[in-house]
């Protein structure tokens, strides 16, 4: 008898195991940006709350809801000055991220170590990413917090710019002060529902890192993100999937945000994300007036191209993840052809759309 429940004992573990992925495994869809010549394209929402400071959300949920809709990277930044649940959730500026790193390594997901600087208008909100320590940014002084968080080797953001307050939208002595100090070095050009023009004007003009993400408070309750339904997020192309990777490629400015159904970000990223994101094929069809090609869209965006030459359709809407049939009228050519657009939804600066070059290849 003993030695039957030894047996049993040892078994069932393994039985366990087995069985285990068979009920209720979690699913995540993913997010099919493709990746760039040189390097790997990650999906982050990098401004995030959860019950340590205003958010309603338990810091492991932070994680599996975003792993679940296809991120690959979040960072949870609470508050440090503002915690309206300090009765029933203590002060611990360390805690959700404590909470939240199992559950990020077990999804595969990276986590970074965030806090929000939470300041009236002007200065504004500023998030401070890849923090060793978030206590000694718990002091008085703002200038002193952004240097304390520089001197932790900090990547430094202002958030949602144009939010609210007298000073909304304006650059002001304080963020001359913290730009020549190098102090912070990007900007959220959207936050949430929001675009902010002035944000990505000023990014552009002083060489910031563009980001977009959603100051999520409430639970997110998609299962997968879609064209129509998703994030406001940053993609940022890395060397490597690792958290000193994706500092580089912050402190390198190599992002595009993706908000509503729009790409925004600087040419330099937009223009290579497209092609990789467009695949025209070959004619399949040819007469004496005509061309059909197939044009496929293998990203997650709808792209609206607008013809900016005298050849092919006046419009083109390429839904996300679809292939397009396209008559082309032309005569009697049989070489590669080049049509011009402009991709309307494709900004790379504000009301400005990518140009963009389809060759079609000769048959
Ligand atoms: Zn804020
Ligand atoms: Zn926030």
């Amino acid at each position: 008898m003993k030695r039957l429940s030894l047996v049993s004992l040892a078994v069932l573990p393994l039985f366990a195991v087995a069985l285990r992925p068979a009920v209720g495994a979690e699913v995540r869809h993913e997010i099919p940006f493709p990746d760039l010549p040189s390097y790997q394209t990650l999906k982050c929402d990098l401004h995030e709350h959860t019950v340590f400071s205003d958010g309603l959300v338990w810091p492991p949920v932070r994680v599996a809801e975003a792993w679940r809709q296809g991120l690959d990277v979040i960072a949870i930044s609470d508050h440090i000055e503002y915690q309206p649940h300090k009765e029933d959730v203590p002060t611990n500026h360390e805690r959700s991220h404590e909470l939240a790193r199992d559950s990020a390594r077990a999804h595969g997901l990276l986590l970074v170590k965030a806090a929000e600087i939470t300041r009236d208008t002007p200065p504004g909100h500023f998030n401070a990413l890849f923090l060793n320590d978030i206590k000694p940014l718990d002091t008085p002084e703002f200038l002193d917090v952004i240097k304390r968080a520089n001197d932790q080797g900090a990547f430094v953001f202002w958030n949602h710019q144009g939010w609210q307050g007298e000073e909304k939208g304006r650059w002001l002595d304080v963020h001359t002060t913290m730009f020549q100090n190098k102090w912070f070095q990007g900007m959220e050009v959207c936050n949430g529902d929001e675009y902010y023009p002035n944000a990505h004007k000023w990014c552009l003009e002083k060489n910031l890192t563009m980001l977009g993400n959603t100051d999520i408070h409430d639970p997110d309750l998609r299962q997968k993100s879609t064209s129509q339904d998703h994030r406001t997020m940053t993609l940022a192309f890395v060397k490597e999937k690792t958290l000193p990777g994706l500092k580089e490629a912050l402190l390198a400015g190599r992002t595009v945000v993706w908000w509503k159904d729009q790409l925004i970000g600087r040419k330099e990223w937009l223009e290579p994300l497209f092609h990789r994101c467009i695949q025209v094929a070959p004619p399949h069809l040819r007469s004496d007036k005509a061309i059909w090609v197939q044009i496929r869209n293998a990203c997650n965006a709808d792209i609206r191209l607008e013809r900016s030459g005298n050849l092919g359709p006046a419009k083109l809407d390429l839904p996300a993840g679809t292939t397009s049939l396209v008559q082309i009228g032309v005569g009697k050519s049989s070489g590669p052809l080049e049509l011009k657009y402009t991709a309307k939804n494709v900004l790379t600066a504000p009301a400005t759309g990518l140009p963009v070059t389809l060759r079609i290849p000769a048959r």
